[in-house]
């Protein structure tokens, strides 16, 4: 089922997710529908706060983006990335590797705002998946990118967060005119 994707100026983008400690039937269920979701608005990434739910979930699938190349490592060795894809990441764990580089930034939260974010070119990642089992890669580029994005999201950090003062200046009355629009939605329910 689709779901609603909570806009900016929700407080619940603003939650820390709590760890996902088992995943019952009501997390697959709700990862299913993430995906949907996902899917349905050409996204890469989503977390659950973006549905709604303050938890240590973010589900991600980059192969719509074949322009924007990434890099895979397991076990030390180079991989595909779409090996791993979809991706279903809980309580993702991220330490930088790479060194920053600038890259060009959307979220579902923030329909039509685009902006250019400096993060660690590759990453060292560990977490769950949904059958419980650990993952650990290295990974690079474009999935780098999505995985720090959406991980940030399971601890109340936006992406807005990380712009420049020039770009958010830039970006300042949209943002205020998204916001505005959520609380005013939010209200009325
Ligand atoms: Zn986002």
């Amino acid at each position: 089922m689709k779901l609603p994707v909570h806009k900016y100026g929700d407080p619940v983008l603003r939650k820390k997710g709590v760890p996902v400690t088992e995943v019952t039937p009501e997390i697959h269920q709700l990862i299913a529908d993430m995906f949907e979701t996902m899917e349905a608005h050409h996204g890469v990434g989503l977390a659950a706060q973006q549905v709604g739910h303050a938890l240590q979930l973010t589900v991600i699938d980059i192969r719509p983006i074949e322009d924007r190349p990434s890099t895979l490592e397991l076990d030390g060795k180079p991989a595909d990335p779409n090996s791993i894809m979809p991706l279903v990441l809980l309580n993702p764990v991220v330490k930088a590797v790479g060194a920053p580089e600038a890259g060009s930034e959307g979220c579902l939260s923030f329909p039509k705002l685009y902006g250019e974010i400096e993060r660690p070119e590759s990453v060292d990642v560990t977490a769950t998946n949904e059958k419980g089992e650990a993952l650990a890669f290295r990974c690079g580029g474009l999935l780098a990118r999505c995985i720090q994005h959406e991980t940030d999201h399971l601890h109340g950090i936006l992406f807005i967060d990380r712009m420049n003062r020039e770009t958010k200046e830039e970006l300042k009355p949209d943002l205020d005119e998204l916001q505005a629009a959520t609380k005013a939605a939010l209200k009325k329910k």
